[in-house]
């Protein structure tokens, strides 16, 4: 049984961390028009440190910041906060490349017609690609999933239906795998594999090193509509200037990670300046982690944590 409250950020929930505010804006399938990338870029830039840490949610973080009073206004004024009291409800992944914008713009505003769900509950939308962040309820295909085994036939009413199910028969809970879901449920679905960096038609996919977008990176950015995905990429035009993003899949950036580092308290070494110093082959993928929290390493990663006499490296 949970007893501590939901702390996840949020926009206007704000997390002080050792390098000032951080905030987490929810970006529902990753999409982001170039006007909501603009002003991001341009929110991090007036309150943060410039940059945009990518989740793996597909959503943003904004760090650094020295104050966030305006913060909210600036976000609701770009639709990144279109309500107060769902800020950190909306957290939906989409399958890259699939052109799902209209389905989780219907299910965006499906969530916000629902008592708000805890900050930590996940939905995704698409292939099966999107089953390996463990959504709590899915549209993968026609088909609905509830913790990724097959509950019937898919559709936004189904999914909506069963995310209010959950509301009604959750206790404390803030996932559906922490309760005993009392509906019929079918085999489980495997995960797919995600979507590879590179060319894709008209699109490309480019990896940010440790998933954190840089000013500059977003200043060649801004012109385009992009998709963030859950694996701390993003899908760009092939017109778009990829200049600091990884696009090769076969780069030493593809699989390694790191937490917040030194912008965390607890972090025990400059894990991030570590990781990009040491590049070379190794197990990928390999998280670097500031200490023994572990924070957003990924499902089966190698983690090589920061401890007060060095490195260690351990499978998780
Ligand atoms: S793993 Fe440790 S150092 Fe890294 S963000 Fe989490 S608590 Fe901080």
């Amino acid at each position: 049984m949970r007893t501590a409250p939901d702390r996840c950020p949020g926009a206007l929930r704000v997390h002080e961390a050792v390098d000032g505010g951080l905030v987490r804006v929810r970006v529902p399938g990753g999409y982001l028009t170039a006007r909501q990338l603009r002003a991001l870029a341009q929110a991090s830039a007036s309150f943060g440190d410039g940059s945009l840490d990518l989740t793996s949610r597909g959503n943003v973080q904004l760090r650094g910041l020295r104050t966030s009073e305006g913060l909210g206004d600036m976000l609701a004024d770009a639709g990144l906060l279109p309500s107060e009291t769902h800020d950190t409800a909306r957290n939906v992944v989409a399958s890259p490349l699939r052109g799902l914008r209209d389905m989780v713009a219907e299910i965006d505003a499906g969530i916000q017609s629902l008592d708000p769900l805890p900050g930590r509950f996940l939905i995704g939308v698409g292939e099966a690609d999107v089953l390996s962040v463990r959504p709590d309820l899915s549209l993968v295909g026609d088909r609905l999933l509830v913790d990724s085994r097959d509950a019937g036939p898919g559709t936004v009413a189904t999914l909506l239906e069963a995310a209010s199910h959950f509301l009604a028969i959750r206790t404390t809970e803030w996932r559906i795998r922490e309760l005993t879901w009392d509906r019929p449920l079918g085999d489980l679905v495997e995960a797919g594999s995600p979507v590879a960096l590179g060319t894709h038609g008209d699109r490309v996919v480019a990896l940010p090193p440790l998933g954190r977008l840089t000013a500059e990176v977003l200043g060649r950015l801004a012109a385009h509509d992009v998709q963030l995905t859950p694996w701390r990429t993003v899908v760009v035009p092939r017109s778009a200037d990829t200049t600091g993003l990884v696009t090769d899949p076969s780069s030493p950036w593809v699989g390694v990670s790191a937490c917040a580092g030194l912008a965390c308290a607890k972090a025990l070494a400059d894990i991030r300046s570590d990781a990009a110093a040491d590049l070379g082959p190794g197990p990928r993928p390999l998280h670097w982690s500031g200490c023994d929290r572990h924070c957003g390493a990924p499902t089966g990663a190698v983690i090589r944590t920061a401890t007060a006499k060095g490195y260690v490296l351990s499978d998780v």
